[in-house]
């Protein structure tokens, strides 16, 4: 019997991403996105850490649908910005989803740090729920750590992408292919942990 997981998640890209992940792990699965599911409400992103957000959108996912529900959430923690934007990421400049101006608030917050203290994570938070009477929850981090430049390099990506610019790396994320950004992800580090720790569910 093939094993049916579910990502809370409308972005196509994100389910794929997913699939080629747990494919390493379950190559006989069959990953789901929430598109799948007409009458599955949007969850709002309102905790104060992205283990929490991913932790309750696969737990409504997981109830909603009966199936096993993955979630993430991510974003960039700047450490001269004390952790922010962190879970505003998505929303930093009052917009949700407006990339561009998120970019330009971030750059025009750090205009006057200096070299040294531009550092920087794109941090990631996978849950996994298993649904039924004691529903079993599974989490699992990941980060990149890296700097932020002044401005924007590469058109890869989306979000912080051309502004940052990974430890040990001479280009941005934005400059990037898809699979060179996965290896080294905060979100490819999250996910392959999670698929991991719940391979047993999955066979
Ligand atoms: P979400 O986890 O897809 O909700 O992402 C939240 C926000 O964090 C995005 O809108 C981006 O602004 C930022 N973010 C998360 N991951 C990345 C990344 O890999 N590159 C650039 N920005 C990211």
């Amino acid at each position: 019997m093939t094993v049916t997981v579910v990502l809370a998640s409308r972005n196509p890209g994100k389910v794929e991403e997913l699939r080629r992940i747990l494919a390493t792990v379950a190559p006989d699965l069959t990953v789901l996105g929430s598109d799948a599911f007409a009458d599955l409400p949007d969850i709002p992103e309102t905790g104060e850490t992205f283990a929490e957000n991913a932790a309750h959108k696969a737990e409504v996912v997981a109830a909603h649908t009966g199936l096993i529900a993955i979630a993430d959430d991510s974003g960039l923690a700047v450490d001269a910005l004390n952790g922010m934007p962190g879970v505003l990421s998505a929303r930093w400049s009052g917009r949700h989803g407006d990339d561009d101006r998120n970019l330009d608030l971030v750059l025009d917050q750090m205009s006057d740090v200096p070299d040294d203290r531009r550092t920087a994570a794109f941090q990631c938070a996978a849950a996994a729920c298993r649904p039924g009477e004691a529903p079993r929850l599974v989490i699992e981090e990941g980060e990149v750590r890296g700097t932020l430049l002044r401005e924007r390099r590469g058109d890869n990506g989306f979000g912080y992408d051309p502004i940052f610019q990974p430890i040990g790396s001479d280009v941005t994320t934005a400059e990037m292919t898809p699979e060179q950004k996965d290896a080294i992800s905060h979100r490819g580090r999250a996910l392959r942990s999670l698929a991991r720790a719940i391979a047993p569910w999955l066979s």
